[in-house]
């Protein structure tokens, strides 16, 4: 059965992708935005473990997260950096990640491509990528994106968040994902586990009025989609 969380999760993914207007130029098989510079929460991490557990691919799996390249820990995150801003403080947004390609990448496609996490489902352009061309998208768009992943952070509060390989890594400690420690190098998980921070709650959303206006339609949407008989505003205020 798949945990409440993780439900939310995939109504907001499908609230998001039926929001998008933009005449986007991503296809199948263009894949230079994947890269290792990607952050995800525990949430996402742990609808990514159970996709390879259903799968039973555990040895691919671990030979994947063996090839993670040198990550950092991020100092701020979404909500972090909103709550900074919000309280008038002088803050840089974080540049952490690594360039290297995404393990998970295979013959330029994405092989977890039905779980990806929210990262990979909003990077987009509307004009092809090429080294000197890199990707376009609007504001109201980036804006957007920023504010869904502030609700998925919400969602994931208090659990891990950090760079994919590493939350992925340090979900291995959770009791069914156990059996990775075999397959991983020694400490492996646990490095993971010393480069992720723990997720905020939402303290507010860093919109302008106008881009408010144009992106409440999309939160409005995420709010009131149901999930078990509930609506997912509800479920984010423990109602
Ligand atoms: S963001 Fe750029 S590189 Fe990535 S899929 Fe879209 S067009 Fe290709
Ligand atoms: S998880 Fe998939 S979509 Fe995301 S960076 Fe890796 S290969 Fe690309």
């Amino acid at each position: 059965m798949i945990p409440l969380k993780e439900k939310v999760l995939l109504g907001i993914y499908d609230a998001f992708e039926k929001w998008v207007e933009e005449d986007i130029a991503c296809q199948k098989g263009c894949a230079t935005c994947c890269t290792q510079n990607v952050i995800i929460t525990a949430v996402e991490g742990e609808l990514i473990h159970r996709f390879i557990r259903e799968r039973k691919k555990r040895e691919w799996f671990a030979a994947k997260l063996q090839k993670k390249a040198k990550t950092r820990r991020p100092e701020f995150t979404t909500n972090g950096f909103a709550a900074n801003c919000l309280e008038g403080n002088d803050v840089e947004p974080d540049t952490y990640g690594s360039g290297e390609p995404c393990p998970f990448l295979e013959q330029n496609c994405c092989s977890i491509y039905e779980v990806r996490p929210f990262s990979c489902r909003c990077f987009a352009s509307t004009a092809v990528c090429r080294p000197s061309v890199p990707a376009l998208i609007g504001e109201t768009y980036l804006s957007a994106s920023t504010a869904v992943m502030q609700v998925i952070e919400h969602l994931g509060q208090g659990e891990f968040l950090g760079n994919m390989l590493d939350v992925l890594l340090a979900l291995c400690g959770v009791s069914e994902n156990r059996k990775y420690y075999k397959l991983l190098p020694a400490s492996m998980a646990d490095q993971g586990l010393a480069h992720v921070v723990k997720a905020l709650p939402l303290p507010g959303f860093l919109l302008l009025e106008e881009e408010m206006e144009k992106i409440a339609p999309l939160l409005e949407s995420i709010f009131l989609t149901k999930v078990d008989g509930r609506t997912i505003e509800d479920i984010l205020n423990n109602k």
